[in-house]
């Protein structure tokens, strides 16, 4: 690992000003279970950590009212085990649950969970090309091992999976987080967080380089509690999504309402279904509707031959979380 400074500051504000003014190449650390990775294998070459894991105020969780609160640093195990996020939003339990390891759940925060870096072996690897990585040197994936590559959200340039659940899930209950930046606060919905690579795939998020996640807000629903998040994966744990989905519903007798689904693991950034949920309005929740919906949510999948399998099984993994959530109803 190459060397590097490391600063501990004493509140938001001080670390938000390291980071603004620091040259070179200054990074925050809050669990570090994707950045430390990241270093070790030379991909991120942080000469300056900014250690935030000690601020006082960026720990509350909030699981009343009109929104729930998270702080950034809360740990993932803090709101997977809440008992009224279990009971009211299983699908943010769950894609907690099932997003990580005991052990990194413990580690790896919130704040950070949104900014984890794909898992592109060939990202990870700086002997090949990756755009990602390098601007401009190609991409090896595109004729290489991509079995867990992206169906959606492609470019020519990249077609990296985003590997994050909980971005998935917060997308389907419409949260947002506020950052800090030296201009102040801004809110920014969650589903315009992440970027599709398009012909910049070095840029993964909206995120100004002196900006930092403070906390993350999700509107109290009634959604929440007929809501389900389902993650197939090669494994039962410590695996990245094959495909995954989250689900909320509202419903009177058979009948939906409303409707959200949100893709994991199959798209460049978490992927919100909005032609599928409006398929479902109105209608009888069965298994044709809910196979109908499966559909129109891969609509315009772009599949490779070592991942064309991941198309049926992303459509079925629609219909599961879809019967799931109406179970919950
Ligand atoms: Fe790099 Fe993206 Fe290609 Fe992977 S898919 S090698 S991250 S450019």
């Amino acid at each position: 690992m190459r060397p590097f400074r490391y600063l501990t500051p004493a509140s938001a504000e001080e670390a938000i000003h390291a980071l603004a003014t620091s040259p070179g190449k200054p990074r925050l650390l809050a669990g570090g279970t994707t950045l430390i990775d990241l270093m070790k294998l030379d991909v991120e070459q942080a000469d300056l950590l900014i250690d935030i894991t000690r601020l006082p105020d960026l720990r509350e969780i909030r699981a009343d009212g009109d929104a729930l609160l998270f702080g950034a640093l809360v740990h993932m195990s803090d709101v997977a085990d809440h008992p009224v996020i279990k009971r009211d939003y299983p699908v943010l339990s769950e894609a907690l649950w099932r997003g990580a390891s005991q052990q990194l759940r413990n580690m790896a925060t919130l704040g950070g969970n949104l900014l984890q870096r794909t898992r592109c072996a060939y990202f990870r690897d700086t002997q090949f090309p990756c755009n990602k990585r390098v601007p401009g040197s190609g991409c090896a994936a595109l004729e290489g091992i991509n079995r867990g590559h992206a169906l959606l959200g492609t470019s020519s340039e990249c077609i990296a999976t985003y590997p994050g659940d909980w971005a998935v899930a917060l997308i389907a209950m419409d949260a947002a987080i506020d950052t800090l930046s030296p201009r102040g606060i801004r809110r920014i919905p969650v589903a315009e967080l992440h970027r599709q690579p398009g012909n910049s795939p070095q840029i993964d998020h909206a995120l100004a380089p002196d900006e930092m996640i403070i906390r993350t807000l999700v509107p109290a629903s009634p959604l929440g509690k007929a809501s389900t998040y389902l993650k197939i994966r090669d494994r039962e744990s410590y695996a990245f999504a094959l495909t995954s989905v989250a689900v909320a519903l509202s419903m009177e007798s058979d009948r939906v309402l409303e409707a959200r689904i949100a893709l994991g693991g199959v798209a460049t950034v978490p992927w919100r279904a909005q032609k599928a949920e409006q398929s479902l309005i109105g209608k009888t929740l069965d298994e044709a509707a809910a196979r109908v919906a499966g559909a129109l949510a891969f609509e315009g999948a772009q599949v490779r031959p070592q991942n064309q399998f991941r198309l049926p099984l992303g459509i079925n993994t629609v219909v599961q979380a879809l019967m799931i959530a109406k179970r919950r109803a």
